[in-house]
């Protein structure tokens, strides 16, 4: 494989890059690094959908953290069994912040929705199966409660984007989640590129279960969609897009990544991984994300791999 693959098109600044002589460039982390967020809305709806289809299980309810936006950091508890373990899922971008913009069947298509659809039926199996799941988001928010100047020009700025993903770190630390996993889609200027690929970060204390977990992941995503396998990376391995200088120096996705004085002061606390299962401006997997059939298959994948994962087979 050549090489972690993505294209920071929504990303002002780049000015760094690990892999230097690859050839493709990169947006994945964009994710962490980029845009996020917007207006806060109310949570109501999906968290509805994530309740009501389980009858009477308990409503949802948030996760204390300053600074969240009214349906952030929503916690659900397991509507059968009690496996004591907590999921911490994060769609990735929302509201302002649409991520990656694609074209399916001439519909556009955006990130932030289908990160959103995955993770609520993600969510709704992972419960099924007993654990305690724990959204960044339910909604097409932002995490981190916004000011009219963290939005300019229809975008959010970067301060924004970083507290934002900031917030969902200090949320999955809140949830004392055991494991962390960011959803997000892959872009790229060739149309006809695809396939999956996952990252994790390596400097931290925790690394080998991080690894193992993206390992778990990538396989059965790649297993379930049986499409290309771009592979496992770290995320020190990503042509980073950077937002200010404090970012550029730091290296590491904001939500996996270790401390960093001034930057990431409180980062997350358990083995994490960040899941890029198709691109979007591939018109064919695009098509497949923005299904009802592509989202079960690609949420009954993860929900194989973080279980995987978690029962340490
Ligand atoms: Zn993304």
């Amino acid at each position: 494989m050549a090489g972690p693959i993505a294209k920071a098109r929504h990303v002002q600044t780049r000015s760094r890059r690990r892999r230097g002589s690859s050839p493709l460039f990169r947006t994945a982390l964009v994710l962490a690094l980029a845009l996020t967020s917007g207006l806060a809305l109310v949570a109501g709806r999906s968290s509805m959908v994530l309740n009501g289809a389980q009858g009477s299980a308990p409503a949802a309810t948030q996760v204390p953290v300053s600074g969240l936006v009214a349906g952030a950091c929503m916690s659900f508890a397991p509507v059968a069994g009690r496996l004591d373990k907590t999921v911490f899922i994060d769609p990735g971008h929302g509201g302002v912040d649409p991520g990656v913009v694609g074209m399916a069947g001439g519909t556009q298509v955006l990130e932030k929705d289908l990160t959103l659809a995955v993770g609520t039926r993600l969510a709704s199996m992972l419960r099924t199966d007993g654990y305690r799941v724990v959204m960044s988001r339910v909604a097409d928010s932002s995490v981190a409660r916004q000011s009219a100047a963290d939005v300019v020009a229809g975008a959010m700025t970067a301060s924004a984007v970083h507290r934002d993903l900031l917030a969902r770190a200090a949320c999955a630390n809140a949830a004392s989640a055991s494991v962390l996993l960011s959803i997000h889609f892959d872009a790229f200027d060739d149309p006809s590129v695809g396939g999956s690929e996952t990252f994790y970060d390596s400097a931290r204390s925790f690394a080998p279960a991080s690894k193992r977990l993206a390992t778990d992941v990538q396989a059965a995503v790649v297993t379930a969609l049986g499409n290309s396998d771009r592979g496992v990376w770290t995320d020190d391995q990503l042509a980073a897009p950077t937002l200010t200088s404090s970012g550029s120096s730091y290296g590491h996705l904001i939500e996996l990544g270790p401390a960093a004085a001034g930057w990431v002061d409180n980062p997350s606390k358990m083995p994490g991984a960040l899941v890029e299962p198709l691109f979007l401006t591939n018109p064919e997997e695009a098509r497949y994300a923005a299904s009802a059939a592509g989202q079960d298959r690609i949420a009954g994948a993860l929900r194989t791999g973080l279980e995987k994962y978690l029962s340490g087979a």
